[in-house]
């Protein structure tokens, strides 16, 4: 027992600390997602590489050796089979990506939906796209661009330097680099230890090994970009859902920590982020430039980064007043309402209230035409009141309400003074007569047809 113990203090790293359950869901969620996702774009980029370098002949490309340049068709070719991955492709995935990084705010509040059509989705999808294409068509252009300055270093015939950036065609300027490196070093080999061999042999061999090599970088170039796009998608997404919750007003004040991947640990950069706790919107600080606006508010930090952000909600939503119309809600079922006392045939009493009109005068039952039992009253200006006798859900009789407006509707329960309710019919400029209702009979018709008369009375029909 004590030997184990003291076996984990023999590697204290600091980075070593334990995360916590939640945290470490959030990139067991991301990984899961970039290992079922990245396949699919590996194919496809890699087909997408194998087609250009068809798509370019011997007789081309010794043109581009001896200008020393490549024609401008060409990289068009380029952008557009680029352009054509991202709409095809890379769209399509990113939204995948931003979906699955919702799946468990939507398990978490049924309410809430994510939008991959919002302002903020479709800005970061269309910049982001263009961005991408931009910045890697470049890339293939500086590093054909790099491999033709070799034409004039006297190690290549045109032949042989045609054939071997052929193969590198999709590669950036590092792996092609690597890759000529690569082919001088089994050339050189193969002549040195075979001293008959001739020099079109040795060239055939190398340009064989080359291309095997090229393929394989093809493939680790594939799945950094793969692994990078889905990452940064499902970041942004993550925070995307996090700004629509908020939004919707189902998530209060939310702070979000990095939460960096086990594998990553030894990461200078990453490893010095795990943990770092920041507000919405804030940047987190790690050196690279800025490919899109807010990149810095997510991870990934580099490419191939497979970190996550844990989000932890600090306080709850705050009410927010909606607009009437907005929150018209649909009735209980009336079999929830209990069978209702019969009314009292006597005349209704209005309850006491002190904001209540003054000198109310009873004066009869108004018949409105289906909106069943109505009083009327009329106070000592001259003012009309209509009301209709209510009830709680429980049946049990209540205070007057208002009838017919938004707000009252949405309530249900909620009870207006007098003034109040006086005050917003005279607001809209309506007629001096307002329903209320007060019997145990609230039930869907009854209360629709009521209404309808508060509707019709505000209007000047009655
Ligand atoms: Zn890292
Ligand atoms: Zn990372």
């Amino acid at each position: 027992m004590f030997r184990i113990r003291k076996s984990i203090h023999l590697h204290p790293i600091h980075k070593a600390k334990r995360k916590s359950k939640a945290a470490q869901e959030v990139l067991d969620k991301l990984n899961a997602f970039l290992d079922a996702t990245e396949p699919e774009p590996v194919y496809f980029l890699t087909r997408l590489w194998n087609d250009q370098q068809q798509a370019i002949t011997y007789k081309e490309l010794r043109e581009a050796i001896l200008n020393g340049y490549i024609d401008v068709k060409t990289i068009q070719a380029w952008q557009n089979d680029y352009a054509n991955f991202v709409n095809e492709h890379l769209k399509p995935l990113w939204i995948e990506a931003m979906q699955a990084a919702n799946a468990d705010l939507m398990a978490a509040h049924p309410d809430y939906f994510f939008d991959p059509m919002s302002q903020g989705v479709l800005k970061w999808i269309n910049e982001h796209g263009a961005q991408w294409v931009t910045v890697i068509a470049e890339e293939q252009k500086e590093a054909i661009s790099a491999m033709l300055q070799h034409a004039y270093s006297g190690a290549f015939t045109v032949d042989e330097l045609a054939r071997t950036i052929r193969a590198t065609i999709g590669l950036n300027k590092v792996q092609a680099k690597a890759n000529l490196n690569y082919y001088q070093h089994v050339k050189k080999t193969l002549l040195e230890n075979n001293p008959g061999m001739k020099e079109s042999t040795a060239q055939k061999k190398a340009q064989e090994a080359a291309a095997k090599y090229a393929a394989k970088q093809h493939r680790q170039r594939a799945f950094t970009i793969a692994t990078t796009e889905m990452a940064f998608a499902y970041n942004k997404g993550a925070d995307e859902g996090i700004k629509q919750a908020q939004e919707q007003n189902l998530i209060g004040k939310v702070v979000k920590v990095w939460s960096t991947a086990a594998d990553e640990l030894v990461c200078s950069i990453c490893g010095a982020l795990d943990g770092v706790e920041l507000e919405m919107g804030a940047d987190f600080d790690f050196k690279g430039n800025q490919l899109y606006s807010g990149q810095k508010q997510t991870p990934p930090a580099h490419p191939r980064c497979r970190c996550a952000l844990l989000y932890v909600e600090k306080e709850p939503p705050k009410y927010k007043t909606v607009p009437e119309q907005e929150v018209i809600q649909d009735w209980s079922p009336e079999d929830q309402i209990p069978t209702p006392e019969p009314p009292d045939p006597a005349k209704p009493v209005i309850p006491p209230s002190e904001k209540m009109p003054p000198g109310m005068k009873y004066k009869g039952k108004a018949n409105l035409g289906g909106t069943g039992e109505m009083h009327s009253y009329i106070d000592e200006t001259g003012q009309e009141w209509l009301f209709k006798p209510a009830q709680s859900k429980s049946g049990k009789p209540e205070a007057f309400r208002a009838c017919g407006t938004g707000r009252n509707r949405r309530a249900g329960r909620e009870v207006w003074s007098f003034p109040e309710a006086n005050k917003h019919h005279r607001r809209q400029d309506r007629p001096e007569a307002l329903a209320i209702h007060q019997r145990p009979a609230a039930t869907r018709n009854s209360r629709t047809a009521a209404e309808r008369a508060c509707n019709r009375l505000a209007a000047g029909e009655l």
